[in-house]
């Protein structure tokens, strides 16, 4: 459907995950489904707009739908991930969270200067780990010309944000 009910009905919502009061958003149930899996990467990359060069995904989650788009648009696939787990010479960004700081790294060399970059995860929240994404792709030179979310928690203000940073931002549900 249009407002992409099919996919919303396949993502389950689990209390009090990782902490009480937050409602985590599962997508185990929607990457089980072989047809929410289909229908996920087929709309998400319905909705890429203009020339993308190489997709760029986020630990770990954004892998598996970044990797998905990536064979789907005939791209590779750059990973980010936690500081520490890429074995060669790294770039690394670190981004606020609600108690202290995190760190995403890529390899210094995986990114051609002024390659379209295409960015994915599987949900964008308060938008800190994405940022912190087009700023590390940025400082290796890529343009980040759109970023892709299955979910967007809208009240938190993440894509909103990355809106202003000058991404294009598109997502399937809330
Ligand atoms: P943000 O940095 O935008 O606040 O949080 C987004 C990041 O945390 C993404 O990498 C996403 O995978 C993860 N995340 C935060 N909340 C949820 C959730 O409810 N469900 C899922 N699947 N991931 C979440």
């Amino acid at each position: 459907t249009a407002d992409n009910d099919d996919i919303r009905a396949r993502i389950r919502t689990i209390p009090d995950f990782p902490k009480p009061g937050i409602q985590f958003r599962d997508i185990t149930t929607l990457l089980l489904d072989a047809e929410g899996l289909r229908l996920t990467v087929e709309r998400m990359a319905e909705q890429v707009r203009g020339p993308i060069d190489l997709v760029a995904g986020i630990e770990a989650r954004g892998f598996l739908f970044g990797a998905a788009l990536a064979v789907k648009l005939g791209t590779g696939v750059l990973l980010i991930r936690k500081d520490g787990k890429l074995p060669g010479a790294t770039i690394a960004e670190d981004y606020a969270l609600e108690y202290g700081t995190d760190r995403i790294a890529i390899h210094a060399d995986a990114c051609t200067p002024g390659a379209r970059v295409l960015l994915i995860d599987d949900l964008i929240a308060t938008g800190g780990t994405a940022r912190a994404a087009v700023r590390l792709l940025r400082k290796a030179g890529a343009e980040v010309v759109q970023a892709s979310f299955v979910i967007d928690l809208p009240e938190l203000g993440g894509a909103d944000a990355l809106r202003g940073d000058g991404v294009a931002v598109t997502s399937l549900t809330a």
